[in-house]
């Protein structure tokens, strides 16, 4: 018997309909923008359409081709939205970079990715000028808030109507790139597809994950520049939401924002929200009450945290991801008997990184043999692996396959997952130490650490031991005025990890160094103290 085919429509799955969707049935939903200089602009979805095929009219007029890639290097503000959808507009690939990489890093991915246009922001007008002559591919350099030292963004635009077409295509052609930040050797290119950008929209606005639709009012406080701003400009298109930007992190800024144009629902990494915290603490105010929900990822959110966030009733949910998942993996979603649960028991679920949407599976195989999956028993750590259709297959232009046989890609983070599905973190795989044959977990020594009232930051690396192969060593910052002996410390580790977890020795040190992304790098931790000796260990 032969199989019939379906008789339904063709509607290929690409990120344009999104924007036509928004514009069609949402078109005065709002999209504010908080400017560094302190000015607000607003628009609509309506506005950012029109302006988005503007756009594509002039990237056609400075002879981009579908393929090529268009690259940006700015702050959150609806220009940088027009950016996102004009650029795949005219069948370009929108390349975000963080302007917060180092000049090599910089260097290497814009000839990697050979950006055709780059549009900045002012404040970032020095990397360009500093940038320019390492970066042969780039051929027109365009504002989005100053006429010097290149053409304005509304410049370039106004000779154009928006009277044309998008780019047509294959919903399987390249819509986005984003490097990785590269903690291990060169930036590494995710290039997301229409397809896989539209269902990862489509999970993105569901129950689960931001919840969004068109009563919301989105902040995304993650940058567009990180991790495709954790899909947020492509959701909350398909939600029709009101958006707030703020090109500025300031807790202050963010606050009074949330308060002023009621915000809903705010996304972000963890040290945003201790900014706008000290923010609060300082000045004697509270979390203005229209915030209902609350996703945190990118790093561990600290239980402390949810904590004082869900005692004010805001939703937390603590969410899983990286630039090769687009970024979505698991999220802080509730579990079925959620009311059922003690205030400490939700605390302690969404502590941990959540469950995985429909569209995502994990699994965790044995650290030293790949091929042994491990039982979903919430106590066996090992290799966490993820697949689906909006996880990475193979980087931009490698020649392998970036996933194992049967699919699976290889995450390098290290994790538990209890019967219930829900996703525990422990590590990155190259960041556990090894110990005389036994894991110790680093996250499990630093989140100790950080609980001593003296502990500013803290990194736990393994340095090589003669007997154990591997022994744990503390690196510490102290807080301003504070003392605390290493011993001190050590004894106050006993109460909090396995006796052979505490560290042999603790440094103290000025800082601890970060990646690009504001993370800890223990890449060059671990240079750093390569040659360390546990005898003079304190
Ligand atoms: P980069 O690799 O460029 O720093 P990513 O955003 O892709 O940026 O980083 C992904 C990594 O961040 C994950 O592999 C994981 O190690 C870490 N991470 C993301 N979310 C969490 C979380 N909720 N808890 C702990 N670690 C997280």
């Amino acid at each position: 018997m032969t199989q019939q085919l379906g008789a339904m429509q063709d509607w290929k799955l690409r990120v344009t309909h999104l924007i036509d969707h928004a514009a069609r049935e949402h078109g005065d939903r709002e999209i504010v923008s908080r400017w560094a200089d302190g000015s607000e602009t607003r628009t609509n979805w309506a506005g950012i359409r029109h302006d988005a095929l503007r756009m594509t009219q002039a990237l056609r007029r400075l002879g981009i081709q579908p393929g090529d890639r268009i690259a940006t290097l700015a702050m959150n503000h609806s220009r940088h939205l027009v950016t996102w959808y004009g650029a795949v507009g005219a069948g370009g690939i929108l390349h975000t970079i963080n302007p917060r990489l180092f000049d090599d890093q910089l260097d290497y991915i814009v000839n990697h990715a050979e950006d055709r246009v780059m549009l900045f922001d002012k404040i970032w007008a020095p990397i360009v000028e500093r940038m320019k002559p390492r970066w042969p591919t780039v051929e027109h350099y365009i504002c989005f808030d100053n006429s010097e030292p290149a053409l304005h963004f509304e410049e370039w635009l106004s000779p154009e109507d928006g009277h044309t077409e998008w780019s047509d295509g294959d919903e399987r052609d390249a819509c986005m790139l984003c490097y990785t930040s590269g903690t291990t050797g060169n930036p590494k290119g995710v290039i997301y597809e229409h397809r896989s950008t539209m269902l990862h929209a489509l999970s993105a606005i569901s129950p689960p994950v931001f919840g969004m639709d068109c009563r919301s009012v989105m902040l995304p406080i993650v940058p567009m520049f990180h991790a495709a701003s954790w899909g947020l400009p492509w959701a909350g298109a398909a939600a029709g939401a009101k958006f707030v930007y703020s090109a500025v992190n300031d807790g202050a800024v963010l606050c009074d924002l949330i308060e002023r144009e009621k915000v809903t629902c705010s996304a972000g990494v963890p040290t945003v929200w201790l900014a706008l915290f000290q923010h609060i603490d300082a000045n004697g105010g509270k979390l203005p009450a229209s915030l209902e929900t609350v996703v945190c990822g990118g790093s561990a959110m600290p239980r402390t945290m949810i904590e004082r966030l869900m005692r004010q009733g805001v939703r937390v949910a603590h969410a899983w991801g990286m630039t090769e998942t687009s970024p979505i993996g698991t999220t802080g979603a509730e579990t079925w008997n959620w009311d059922e649960l003690t205030f400490e028991e939700k605390v302690t679920i969404k502590s941990m990184q959540g469950r995985p949407p429909f569209g995502v599976e994990i699994r965790c195989v044995d650290l030293d043999d790949p091929t042994k999956v491990l039982p979903r028993d919430g106590v066996t750590a090992g290799a966490l692996q993820v697949r689906g259709p909006w996880v990475v297959k193979r980087y931009f232009k490698a020649e392998d396959d970036a996933v194992t046989a049967g699919q699976w890609f290889d995450t390098g983070d290290v994790g538990l997952i209890y019967p219930d599905g829900t996703l525990h973190l422990t590590d990155r795989t190259k960041d556990v130490i090894k110990s005389g044959g036994e894991w110790i977990s680093s996250v499990a020594l630093e989140n100790a650490a950080i609980g001593h009232p003296a502990v500013s930051e803290a990194a736990a690396i393994g340095v090589f031991h003669p007997k154990w192969d591997e022994r744990p060593l503390l690196v510490v910052v102290k807080k301003p005025g504070a003392d605390v002996s290493g011993d001190d410390l050590r004894e106050f580790l006993l109460g909090h990890v396995a006796k052979w977890w505490v560290p042999d020795a603790v440094v103290f040190v000025d800082q601890i160094p970060h990646t690009g992304t504001g993370k800890i790098s223990k890449k060059d931790l671990r240079e750093q103290f390569s040659s360390y000796a546990w005898d003079a260990g304190g």
